[in-house]
């Protein structure tokens, strides 16, 4: 095969037919560039062999083996048939089953030694392997110490990926050109050179390997980030918006069942200075504020101001569940006041999602509420004076382009962004720069604190004991599990055992996740058979989803077991209890987001946060939990433990701007490493202002590519 470069399309890679080619485009993947950028989401360390004797029941691992006779076939019911393979390694015997795959027979030679993957059941008196992974291994040849895990898609295998990756790998050639990365900045932040760090994240020998690939593939996205920011801020300096005339708050104030707190009216004042500026730069402000301080009012105020104004206003909510909750509340509360308002979901009926865009466009519609389906979906305003978002720890400044290009008659809308997680001032600073803060620094009246405990799985019995009698009180309960179903399995059936990328040397130990679908199968039908159990999690239909929490709105559920769909907003102040497990997995700011879910109402409430880590970061962080409720406080201790990653995660920890890339929310960049991305970033644009540099060609491409995905769809 001749050379490659980077730009070649992957049918001249050998190996891959126009059929792959197709698979592969699924994923992005079309070239060599974006097969070498399509990385593992996990590694299988099978260089750490274990030792039979040693081996637990359910325990996944890397066994030395050698083949102690031949295979022997037998035939099952029907056409079922396995396959028998006994085996042994230093400290005792095995047999490794495989079911209907009557050719291993001809596999495993007696007498040969083979590097396997699987995992372990004990049966009486003897070990059995189900269908492991299997490598040929010869003395003195040395078999890649990790197996990388690549996210797949139909008609591609992990294996086949590994192959052609490491074809491409071994015959591109790659100049210091091809590294989007600037040398000055390559040095100046101690990163890898493209090359090795693609050697290092696709086929590591050592952790330490792993991680010096990672740390520059996550500075090189830092950095991109970084540059895409500052671009846009550029961008939106020449903006003009809408200046709007004071209007009559009363008559808003005097409609909600509340007196606004000292901190609204305060809020609301500064939001008013904003969008009534003489000088006509549009409002970009964030309104942050703890769990369940009342923010929401505060946009409610910014809509009114925007209607009473004669434009229109729309608030963008992360989620259907979300935004049906805001636009039943808002539409009640705007009722009173005489103004219609809509919500725009991807599960609105297709006749009735037209039928808003056209009112939409002529203005006919002054307030919408939905998703970012308001932004992706070809939405068009007539008037727009105001953009609210509500977000989680997604970043306003990424919808703002695409917000802006809704302007009509070259007047840029208003943007407010209300952040459920107080960011911490350092960082705000960092990653939106000019964009006003409003605090919102004081719980509505008579709230009471909810008690938070960390406890391991000794607690269980008592726990499952407190779940009830909430119940019977007629309280209502969230469980919150990390994963959907029961641990991924990889292609070949094993399961388990992996190093995720989040992986850290020093990190002690991985307990096993709890999965939401078989918690919730084990609560119904086994512990609390007597108790209405339900489930909900990111990949049931929308439409599912919001009739379960509908359910629960209505009490209809005492125990919901559900993934983190339910961290945002969420509002039902009947529900009383918070259990969270596998709670060593979620960031503080998250874990105090599911938190904000009880205590909403007059009951008093409690959030349990079940572990099993041992590891010493993961205990002091649930300490941080049990010991204050003060979301800014546990704001920056989670800053100053974990890294602003989780500042960069969408839903599910995935990465927000981009399939392939990163998650940076597992990754714990440091802060240290986001400043000098900044730093780094602004002394390359003074130097190239708009990255028309020949050195600057690979950069340019990497953040036009950012600015794509940010202004597209996010959701
Ligand atoms: P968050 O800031 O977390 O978005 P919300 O805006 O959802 O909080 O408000 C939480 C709850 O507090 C809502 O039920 C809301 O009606 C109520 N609330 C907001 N402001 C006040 C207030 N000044 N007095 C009493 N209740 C309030
Ligand atoms: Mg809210």
């Amino acid at each position: 095969m001749s050379k490659l470069k980077l730009d070649t399309d992957v049918r001249y890679i050998s190996g891959v037919g126009s059929a792959r080619a197709a698979a592969l485009a699924r994923m992005g993947v079309t070239d060599v560039r974006s097969l070498l950028r399509h990385f593992p989401r996990a590694y299988q360390h099978r260089g750490k062999i274990s030792a039979l004797a040693d081996a637990e029941h359910g325990e996944v691992g890397s066994f030395l083996v050698t083949i102690a006779a031949p295979p022997k076939t037998a035939r099952l019911k029907g056409r079922m048939t396995v396959t028998k393979v006994g085996a042994f390694d230093e400290t005792r015997n095995c047999t490794l089953i495989f079911f209907n795959q009557p050719y291993m027979q001809d596999v495993f030679k007696t007498g040969a030694t083979y590097r396997i993957w699987g995992k372990v059941q004990m049966r009486i008196g003897f070990v059995e392997i189900v269908s492991p992974d299997y490598e040929p291994w010869y003395e003195g040849i040395k078999l890649p110490e990790f197996t990388p895990l690549y996210p797949l898609t139909q008609g591609i295998t992990n294996k086949y990926l590994t192959k052609i990756i490491r074809t491409a790998l071994d015959n591109t050639e790659l100049t210091d050109e091809d590294d989007p990365l600037p040398l000055p900045v390559r040095e100046r932040a101690g990163a890898e050179p493209l090359e090795a760090a693609l050697r290092g994240i696709h086929c590591p020998d050592t952790y330490s390997m792993m991680d010096r690939a990672r740390r520059r593939f996550v500075f090189e996205e830092l950095y991109t980030f970084a540059l895409g920011v500052s671009l846009q801020r550029r961008h939106k300096v020449e903006a003009t918006g809408p200046v709007f005339r004071r209007c009559d708050m009363d008559r808003f104030t005097s409609q909600l069942d509340f007196t606004l707190t000292g901190a609204q009216k305060r809020v609301v004042s500064e939001i008013e200075n904003d969008v009534c500026d003489p000088g006509a730069i549009p409002m970009n402000r964030m309104v942050s504020g703890d769990v369940g301080c009342g923010k929401t009012v505060c946009a409610a105020a910014a809509i009114y101001m925007a209607v009473a104004n004669g434009y229109q206003a729309a608030l963008m909510a992360p989620t259907a569940i979300l935004a049906s909750q805001h636009y039943a509340d808002l539409s009640e509360l705007f009722g009173r006041l005489g103004i219609e308002i809509e919500l725009l979901i991807g599960s609105t009926p297709a006749a009735k999602k037209r039928k808003i865009k056209e009112r939409l466009a002529s203005g006919d519609l002054r307030v919408v509420v939905g998703t970012h389906a308001l932004i992706s979906d070809g939405v068009e305003f007539c008037e727009p004076g105001l953009f609210v978002t509500d977000e989680q720890h997604r970043f306003g400044v990424m919808q703002r382009a695409a917000l802006a290009k809704k302007a009509r008659g070259g007047l840029t809308p208003h943007v407010l962004v209300m952040s459920a997680t107080p960011i911490p001032r350092t960082l705000a600073l960092i990653l939106y720069g000019d964009l006003a803060v409003s605090r919102v620094d004081e719980m509505p009246p008579g709230r009471q604190k909810v008690s938070t405990f960390a406890v391991d799985e000794s607690y269980r019995d008592r726990m499952n004991g407190f779940i009830r009698k909430q119940a019977q009180e007629g309280r209502q309960v969230y469980i919150v599990c990390p994963a959907i179903e029961a641990e991924e399995k990889d292609e070949d059936g094993s399961s388990g055992g992996i190093v995720g990328l989040g992986y850290r040397a020093g990190d002690d130990d991985q307990p096993r996740l709890k999965s939401a679908v078989e918690y919730e199968r084990n609560l119904r039908e086994v512990v609390f058979p007597d108790l209405r159990v339900a489930l909900m999690h990111g990949k049931m239909k929308p439409s599912e989803k919001e009739s379960v929490m509908a359910a629960f709105t209505r009490g209809e559920i005492d125990v919901l077991v559900s993934t983190t769909v339910i961290e945002v907003g969420v509002n039902v102040p009947n529900a009383s209890l918070m259990i969270v497990e596998n709670a060593e997995r979620f960031g503080l700011s998250q874990l105090h987001q599911l938190r904000g879910r009880v205590g909403r109402g007059k009951y008093k409430s409690w959030c349990i946060l079940v572990s099993d880590s041992k590891g010493k970061t993961a205990r002091e962080r649930l300490d941080v939990m049990c010991e204050t409720n003060d979301g800014y406080k546990i704001a920056q201790r989670d800053l100053e433990i974990r890294g602003p990653g989780d500042y960069f995660a969408g839903e599910n920890g995935a990465r927000q701007s981009g399939e392939n890339g990163l998650a940076l929310a597992s990754m714990a960049a440091d802060m240290d490493d986001l400043t000098l991305a900044f730093n780094c970033a602004s002394d390359t644009l003074a130097a190239d202002p708009d990255l028309v540099l020949p050195e600057n060609r690979g950069l340019a491409r990497l953040v036009d590519k950012f600015l794509d995905v940010t202004t597209g769809t996010a959701n």
